[in-house]
């Protein structure tokens, strides 16, 4: 970054009073000792006609730094990685083992499949990767921790019931993360049901379909009897062809814990998913805050692997210590370094337990908005009617702050419940409550992920509260 005139000067093989000369004829009056900025030394360098090559220091216990992009050449196509949501009772296990079962048998001796917590089926020759976990929270625990590793969601809602509240959580979650979004139409062989409604209804949250001039696919399909399934992996590989999926398998793996848990035989076993480059036998890794070795891998048909793929999920011994879902991986060159760097990141994992995590509350808002570090004020609503919830929303929309945009990620009718402290976490939103209360799990994982949550009974009341903070005005809170 900095370097005296006298430390320049033997770098490019001078005398410091030449230096000090070119200096001074430039208008800067230096002594041998001077520390000079990184424009005098391009400048005295370009004099030379040397240039300067920064060094860049890089936190190699941040495993983002290792989720590289690779060169345009050795990206080759990989299968689309897909996740089911909706709402309760409208299909999503069904479906899960109904596209499981019709699939992966087909031509696999045998045909054991064990649950991994994901799973690949076949489709026109072409692979599909389903994450075998439904629930909103999983999706956004994951992105909470800063894995993005959906490409595509499957949002199932059941033709004879409709849009329901889970339904609306579901496409806020999956807009949020940006994530595109195939809609399902369940439950078709039901004498009840209706797939114009479940278009209708879905209009109203933006998401219109092909045949009505917008582009959502819809595909109608019973779950049960198995019909349009393969339409729906059809539309699958057609999403994934229109966003061009890619990954280098020729680089060392890198990618993301679906699940982990101890095994009394066999230690810590941890499913996962291989998102760039091929995972081999023997891998040095760092997973999270822990590391190893690749010591056996198992894939999804309960199958013995020496390799893994991108897309590819893959359950793996080795770890000396048990991962969570949502931690990255990094497979390194030699076991030295994965050591050095699993250690060092369970170090910083136990100094950081002690420590304070920086996330959006009242408090900082004002902070953060002149730090730069915020733009949008995202804000979960939650309130006893539907009503109440559009009238809250209308009013903070009307907040005019200089500078500050009000997002309302998801609003609906309800207790406060842990989904949307997921949410809130992973969109480092805030959390208002209007006549409602978090529940029990709400509560626990608010305090856990450290979401601020806000609870009123009078709409003024709302707005004076988010507008003082937005200019730095909150009283603080006793
Ligand atoms: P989840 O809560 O979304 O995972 O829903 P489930 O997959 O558990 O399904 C809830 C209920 O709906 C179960 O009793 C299923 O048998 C039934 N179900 C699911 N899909 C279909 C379908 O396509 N047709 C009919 N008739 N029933 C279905």
């Amino acid at each position: 970054e900095s370097l005296t005139v006298g430390e320049l000067a033997k770098k490019i093989y001078r005398e410091p009073s030449e230096i000090i000369k070119k200096l001074f004829l430039l208008g800067v009056m230096a002594t041998i000792n001077q520390v000079l900025d990184k424009d005098a030394i391009e400048l005295i360098a370009g004099e030379y006609g040397v240039e300067v090559e920064e060094e860049i220091k890089i936190d190699t216990t941040d495993l983002e730094v290792y989720f590289t992009e690779d060169s345009a050449e050795s990206l080759v196509e990989r299968p689309s990685v897909v996740t089911i949501m909706g709402h309760v009772d409208h299909g999503k296990t069904t479906l899960l083992d109904s596209i499981r079962n019709t699939k992966v048998t087909e031509g696999e001796a045998g045909g054991i499949t064990q649950h991994i917590g994901a799973y690949q089926v076949v489709e026109n020759g072409k692979k599909i990767t389903f994450l075998d976990t439904p629930g909103h929270a999983a999706f956004t625990t994951m992105r909470a921790r800063g894995a993005k590793i959906t490409d595509i969601t499957i949002l199932v809602v059941a033709a004879d019931d409709g849009v329901m509240p889970q339904t609306v959580e579901a496409i806020n979650h999956a807009k949020a993360a940006e994530v595109p979004i195939i809609v399902a139409v369940n439950k078709m062989d039901k004498e009840a049901a209706n797939a114009d409604r479940v278009m209708q209804e879905l209009t109203e949250h933006g998401l219109v379909a092909e045949a009505w001039g917008g582009d959502t696919i819809f595909v109608p399909l019973s779950a049960k009897t198995g019909e349009g399934i393969d339409n729906l992996l059809e539309m699958i590989l057609l999403v994934g062809e229109v966003e061009e999926y890619k990954a280098n398998p020729k680089r060392k793996a890198v990618g993301t814990v679906i699940e982990a848990q101890l095994d009394k035989g066999r230690g810590s076993v941890a499913t996962l998913l291989v998102q760039n480059g091929t995972l081999k036998i023997g891998d040095p890794i760092v997973v999270g805050n822990t590391h190893g070795r690749v010591r056996a891998m198992v894939n999804d048909k309960g199958r013995r692997v020496k390799e893994a793929e991108p897309s590819t999920p893959v359950e793996i011994t080795g770890l000396s210590d048990v991962p969570q879902a949502g931690d990255r991986f990094v497979v390194f060159e030699d076991e030295k370094t994965a050591r050095q760097v699993g250690e060092a990141r369970a170090g910083q994992a136990l100094a950081a337990q002690r420590g304070e995590k920086s996330i959006v509350s009242l408090e900082n808002l004002f902070e953060q908005l002149k730090q730069g570090e915020m733009k949008d004020l995202n804000i979960i609503l939650k309130a006893d009617v539907q009503g109440s919830a559009e009238a809250v929303a209308a009013s903070l929309k009307k907040i005019d702050v200089q500078g500050v945009n009000i997002k309302i990620i998801h609003s609906g009718a309800g207790a406060i419940n842990e989904s949307d402290i997921s949410l809130a976490a992973a969109s480092n939103a805030i959390v208002i409550g209007f006549n409602v209360r978090p529940d029990v799990n709400a509560k626990r994982a608010a305090e856990a992920e450290k979401v601020d949550v806000r609870l009123h009974r009078i709409i003024y009341k709302v707005i004076e509260e988010i507008e003082a903070a937005m200019k730095g005005m909150l009283d603080p809170e006793f």
